[in-house]
């Protein structure tokens, strides 16, 4: 069976983590040391962001952020919030956690990302006042000219960039980075992400520093100083062991990024069936899932007859978040974009499979009908 992912680490990447983790270990400082220093400032490079801050996990990251523009008076409870209907819930939760309100919008069908069109309509409606994009499967969700009209209006924009670490859109100045789009960003290193941690980790980064100093402080009890508490805060800290063993793989994002977009070429060059819709191709994607399109009523028959060729598969989500049981009394318009996509796709072995199975996977693909 080709599996759809596997996260043991090759014998040349054990030994390189077993001295990292020994590095810790040896160094007798656990939590807020020069590990989680050092992969604060790799991050900033990595994404040309000005500041980050290491803490526990993308969930964490998220409600870091909106807690703190709610402390710092930039948002307020009930205000409404966009955020793309078709995402992991992650996204969500933090928002009506805060007394936020999600404002669901529908996907772009080409790019099953946020809607910027529909979403700069949403935002017509003045109790909306952030707006958080979600750079879904490893494609950047972002559109210049809205964004910038968004937020001349004071709309805060945040991205969730749990699973887009390293990718970009090509601008005049230069490559634009997800992680410094918006205001500020968020992070996930769970460990099937494209840098994954060996447990849970995560990051916010921001060029604003006064945003920067109240998660690191909402992240850390709330104390701006030893014993001196500002905020009711939490304790969302990174660890120094996954914080040097992040550092660690981001020196090799390029190559694990490259790796996947090469799988993913490789997919697009070769499946042909015309049952089968794939994805809009992007340059600047890091391709976290590869996710095809079926009509809904063959996805399971398509799925079993890859099972049936020894090819594990998997879906991106099977429930959105709207329909999710916790979620039965959120007020949303109809979302029958979402919906359908959910019903429809397919997430194919992207990340550990290799060359010789992407491709038989792809004639396997073909062959179906
Ligand atoms: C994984 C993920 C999160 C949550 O990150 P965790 O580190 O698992 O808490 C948030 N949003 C999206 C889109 C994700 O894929």
């Amino acid at each position: 069976m080709i599996p759809f992912l596997t996260l043991q680490p090759d014998a040349t990447e054990t030994a390189l983590l077993m001295e990292a983790i020994d590095k810790v270990v040896c160094s007798g400082r656990y939590l807020r040391g020069d590990a989680t220093s050092a992969l604060e400032e790799a991050l900033c490079r990595q994404c040309g962001a000005k500041g980050a801050v290491g803490v526990s996990n993308g969930l964490d990251a998220l409600r870091l952020i909106f807690r703190a523009y709610l402390e710092l008076g930039r948002l307020r409870k009930g205000d409404k919030v966009i955020v793309p209907a078709n995402t992991y819930i992650a996204s969500l939760l933090p928002l009506t956690e805060l007394g936020l309100v999600p404002e669901l919008v529908e996907p772009d069908t080409a790019t099953l990302n946020l809607d910027w069109h529909l979403a700069e309509k949403a935002a017509a409606d003045n109790r909306v006042k952030a707006l958080l994009t979600v750079h879904l499967f490893g494609t950047p969700s972002w559109d210049v000219e809205v964004a910038a009209r968004l937020r001349k209006r004071g709309i805060v924009i945040v991205e969730d960039n749990a699973q887009a670490i390293g990718a970009h859109l090509a601008t005049p100045h230069g490559k634009l980075f997800t992680g410094a789009m918006g205001e500020a960003a968020a992070f996930s290193f769970y460990p099937t992400k494209n840098i994954g941690a060996l447990g849970d980790s995560g990051a916010v980064t921001s060029d604003n520093a006064e945003l920067l100093t109240a998660v690191r402080a909402l992240a850390n009890y709330g104390s701006d100083r030893r014993y001196h508490n500002i905020y009711t805060g939490w304790n969302c800290r990174m660890d120094e062991l996954q914080a040097a063993i992040l550092e660690l793989r981001l020196r090799r994002l390029p190559l694990i990024n490259s790796k996947r977009r090469h799988r993913a070429a490789i997919y697009s060059a070769l499946i042909t069936n015309p049952l089968v819709r794939k994805p809009q191709w992007h340059s600047g994607a890091v391709w976290h899932q590869y996710v095809v399109l079926l009509p809904s009523e063959q996805r399971d028959a398509f799925r079993r007859y890859l099972a049936g060729r020894g090819i594990s598969t998997d879906i991106h989500y099977a429930t959105p978040p709207h329909r999710q049981p916790c979620y039965a009394s959120l007020p949303h318009e109809p979302l029958p974009l979402t919906e359908q996509l959910a019903d429809e796709c397919v997430s194919l072995p992207i990340a550990s499979a290799s060359l010789a199975e992407v491709a038989y996977i792809a004639q396997c693909i073909n062959d179906f009908n």
